[in-house]
This record gives structure tokens, sequence and C-alpha cells, in this order.
């Protein structure tokens, strides 16, 4: 067997701990500044979450695919290729169904101006007010509201509208009535611009294309390499500074240090402060923020293939229910949750396919100490309770599903912590103060960034991917003056 390790070179300019879309974002961004890229991948794909796996009988089942903002053709086309940015297409039909209302829409601010005025009966200016209100809304002002005082300032007693407006959103970013209002505003904003969106051609066909777009610009990737340690060092003037990574190759074993001016970590932003930096390498201070940033909650998914050759009715795109008689963020993660949402996958999804195909997958938020502890046996038929409940919905819109689907399984927040080991086994990254400490990382090591969904707003497909824009430039920055301020105005120079 191959090793990881076959001609890797002594010294790179940066090393990107991990091949999720910040990493890889990083990476491609950092090789065309010219810089020697090494990409590190504990497993043997790319992607991270954002990626695919497939089953006998021709499935192929995308993770994360669900729906994105329309940023997202713009971020790919300047930070990617336009082949993989023309790709991105909007999905039209997106429903929710539950005891407060059935809706239909395009998900986009004119129809949902429609919906609230004309099915809601909201004023039009209480709607024209909440957008503006919106549009303003600024991490960098510090405003510590929460959602929910959000919605009693525009929406009082309407607990139905703030229902049809924090639903989806929570399954986007985990988000809460409770958490600050800009992790609902500027998510809301980004769908609201436009709608939502997802990659024609499937995940496997992104990665392929971005993997090919990082070869071209040098970046030399490894997979089946665990970073176990960054290592830091302090300088003449006493200023820690990144001087190399630790690392270990998955399938063998085998220890390697690579020496290297920079490292973005792509990583949890816990195990990057915690585990990869360690007590030694950052101020007390740091450590107990980073100690007390709260993981967000995690997805628990059904992957659902319908049999080569079957079809299935057009339900809609996105569809989410629930039989909670009123919404509440806390039934939203109940571990025996009621409300899921059905992402359905008709043919056009990879329209290279040679035979049309269709697959279902359902998604539910749940936490992680419900899961984390189950016996084998526990899990295996709480599994299969997922699955089950899972049939049972789609089978009010498509009463013989069962008898089309010939694969289905279900992935936890376990899966998510063994497949890309986030803490808690998080789909959504951090709680809002992840942002804070990941931003503040190379303050604390020169040479030392993360990128990776922190905060609510770098989460999601299009937040990790800027994010990535924004840490590389000041990645490079750093490169080309290491006594700058780490900081420094890198953010606004990545025009993101
Ligand atoms: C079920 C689910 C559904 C989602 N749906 C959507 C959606 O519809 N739209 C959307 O925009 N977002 C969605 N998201 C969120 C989105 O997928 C993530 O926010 C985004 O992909 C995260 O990217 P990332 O680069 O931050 O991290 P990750 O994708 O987690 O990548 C981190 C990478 O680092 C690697 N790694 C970690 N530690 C090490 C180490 N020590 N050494 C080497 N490698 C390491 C991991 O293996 C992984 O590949 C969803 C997430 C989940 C789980």
């Amino acid at each position: 067997m191959p090793s990881p390790f076959d001609n890797i070179l002594p010294r790179y300019d940066a090393v990107v701990i991990g091949a999720g879309l910040g990493g890889m974002t990083a990476a491609n961004n950092l090789a065309k500044f010219g810089r020697k890229v090494l990409l590190l991948e504990h497993h043997y794909q790319l992607g991270g979450l954002a990626t695919y796996f497939k089953r006998v009988g021709g499935h192929v089942f995308d993770i994360s695919l669900h729906g994105f903002p329309h940023g997202m053709i713009k971020s790919t086309r300047r930070y990617w290729t336009k082949e993989i940015s023309d790709r991105i297409h909007q999905l039209k039909d997106v429903r929710f169904i539950n005891p407060d209302f059935d809706v239909r829409t395009t998900f986009d601010r004119a129809d949902f101006t429609r919906i609230l005025i004309e099915q809601f009966k909201l004023s039009a200016e209480t709607v024209e007010a909440f957008f503006a209100h919106l549009r303003e809304m600024n991490y960098y002002d510090n405003d510590a509201r929460t959602t929910r005082q959000l919605f009693e300032q525009f929406f009082p007693g309407r607990p139905d509208v703030q229902r049809l407006l924090l639903e989806p959103i929570a399954y986007a970013n985990g988000s809460t009535l409770d958490d600050p209002a800009i992790t609902f505003g500027i998510v809301f904003s980004n769908f609201m611009s436009k709608g939502v969106f997802i990659f024609q051609g499937g995940t496997d066909t992104m990665i392929n294309l971005m993997t090919a777009e990082m070869k071209a610009n040098g970046v030399d990737i490894r997979r089946n390499v665990l970073v176990e340690k960054v290592l830091v060092e302090k300088d003449a003037a006493g200023r820690r500074r990144v001087v190399g990574v630790k690392l270990r190759g998955t399938r063998m074993g085998e220890e390697v240090e690579v020496a290297c001016a920079t490292v973005v970590s792509n990583a949890n932003i816990k195990d990057t402060v915690l585990k990869m930096g360690g007590e030694d390498a950052f101020e007390a201070p740091f450590l107990d923020e980073a100690r007390k940033v709260r993981v967000n909650t995690s997805s628990c998914q059904v992957y659902m293939g319908v049999r080569e050759g079957e079809s299935i009715p057009h339900i809609g795109d996105l569809v989410f229910t629930s039989e909670a008689k009123s919404f509440s963020s806390h039934e939203l993660i109940d571990f025996h949750t009621t409300s899921r949402t059905y992402s359905v996958y008709y043919p056009d999804t990879r329209p290279h396919t040679k035979t049309p195909r269709y697959a279902v997958v359902t998604s539910v938020n749940q936490q992680w100490e419900d899961w984390a502890n189950l016996s084998a046996e526990d899990y295996a038929a709480n599994k299969a309770r997922v699955i089950e409940e899972s049939f049972r919905g789609l089978e009010k819109f498509i009463p013989d599903i069962r008898s089309k689907v010939d694969h289905a399984e279900a992935a936890t927040p376990r899966t998510v912590n063994r497949y890309v080991r986030h803490v808690g086994g998080t789909s959504f990254g951090t709680k809002f103060e992840g942002l804070k400490v990941s931003m503040a990382l190379p303050e604390q090591v020169g040479g030392f960034y993360h990128a990776g969904s922190v905060g609510i707003i770098m989460s999601g497909w299009l937040g990790t991917i800027n994010y990535g824009v924004i840490v590389s430039a000041k990645a490079d920055a750093y490169l080309r003056d290491p006594a700058a301020n780490p900081l420094g105005d890198a953010a606004a120079s990545a025009g993101v």
C-alpha cells in the first residue's frame, strides 16, 4: 500500500488541515497566490461535510446538498471556476406543511412578501420594515438582541409567522429563538436575496471539479493523513509562531513532521485550539474562551434510494414538515421530534446519469447528548426508528414509497463525529462565540489561522467558502510580512 507521505516535501509555505469547503477554498486560493500548499485530509475522500457516498444499486447520496443562497454563484465564479459556478441552479418549489400553515414558495423576498401579506394578513409596511431592518444588520454592530426579541418587535403574538421565518433557518444553521438575532438575520437575508440554490451534477461532480482545479494550481493533496499537532515555537522576540505540523497516516500509522510557516485549520475550532495547538501554544484567557465555545446541534439524516427504473412524483424540492402544534426550538431538536425536512433529488440533480435516478434525504435536527452514549443495540434501534418515521412521513405524499425504495440508511451525530471529527458531531459548527475565537487565533500564534463553520454566519457552504477566502488572504499577507498586524485588512482586500 503506498504511503500518503510518498514524495512529501520537508517544508511548505502553508499547510491546510482538512479538505472541507473552507479548507479546499483556502488551499486553492493560497496556491493561486503562488504559495506552496499542502492539503491534508484524514478521510479518504475530500469535501468534509460537503461530500457524498455511493451504495449498491447505483445510488449516490449527497450529504449536505439541500440548498444554499444565490451568493454561491459569485463566490464559486470568483474563487473557483466558471464551470463550477455555471452549474448552480435554483430550487423553485419549497414547501412548508405543519398545523399552522401549508405554504408553497420560491423562498425569495418577493414571494415571501406576497405570502406574508396575502396568507398571513400582515401589512405591507410591517413586512417592508422587517426586510429593511434585516438589510441593515451587521456582525460588527454587536447587537445583543435575540431572534425572539426581533420577532416580538415586528410580529408580536404571531408564532405562526415566527415559525415560517425561523424553521428553515434552524435547519440551515441550527439557530434558535434564543440565539443572537444576527444569526437568523444574515442567513435569512442571504436566502431571501434570490431563493435557494443547489449544485447541478451532485456533490461528487463538484468535488471532482474542485480537486482538478486545486491540482492544476499546484496544491499537494494528501488523504488518509491525520494532523495530530500544530508545532509552535517562540521566536527571538518571544512571539509564538507556527513552525510545522505533526502527522500520522490513518491506515498504517506512520508518523511524519513537516515544516511550514502558516497553518490554516479547517478542523473544528475547539479541536484546533485545544488539541492541535494545545495548552502551551496559547495564553490562558484565550484557552478559557475556546473551552467555553458551545458547538451547535447536529443533523440526523435518512437516505432513501429509489430503485433504478422506478420514479416518484414531484412533491416539491424541499419539503419542511412538522406535526408540532406550534413552533418550538426545543421540539425541533428533540430526540423524538416530529419536524423533518425532505430533500427530493429528481433526475435533473444529476442530468449526466444514463438512467434517471431519484433519491430522498430526510433531515432532522438532533443533539449529540441524545445519541452519544446509546448502547450498540439502542443505537441500532433508534436508527431503525428514524428510518421508519421518515417512511411514515413520506407516505403522506407518496403512498407507495416503501415499494420503490431499495436502500435506506440513517446517519446520526455520531456519524458526523466519526467522519469529520467535529466535537459533538456538529453539522453547523459553533454558536456565535466561536467566530471570535476563530478570528483571534493568529493574534495568539503568528501564522495560525482557522477557516471553518463557526459563529453560524461563517457556516453552510457559502459562509464556509467565503471564510476560506478571507483567511487565505490573511495567511498570504502573513507570509509576505510575518511582522505585520496578524488580523490586517485582508478581509477587505479579499473582496468578500
Ligand atoms: C447533514 C448536513 C446537511 C447540511 N446541509 C447544508 C445545506 O443544505 N446547505 C449548506 O449551505 N450547508 C449545509 N450543511 C452545512 C455545511 O455542509 C457545512 O457548514 C460545511 O460543509 C462545513 O465546511 P467546513 O469546511 O467548515 O468543514 P467540514 O466540511 O467539516 O470539513 C472539515 C474537514 O477537516 C477534516 N479534519 C478534521 N480534523 C482533521 C485532522 N486532525 N486532520 C486532518 N483532517 C481533519 C475533516 O475530515 C473534514 O474533511 C449541512 C451539514 C450537514 C452535516
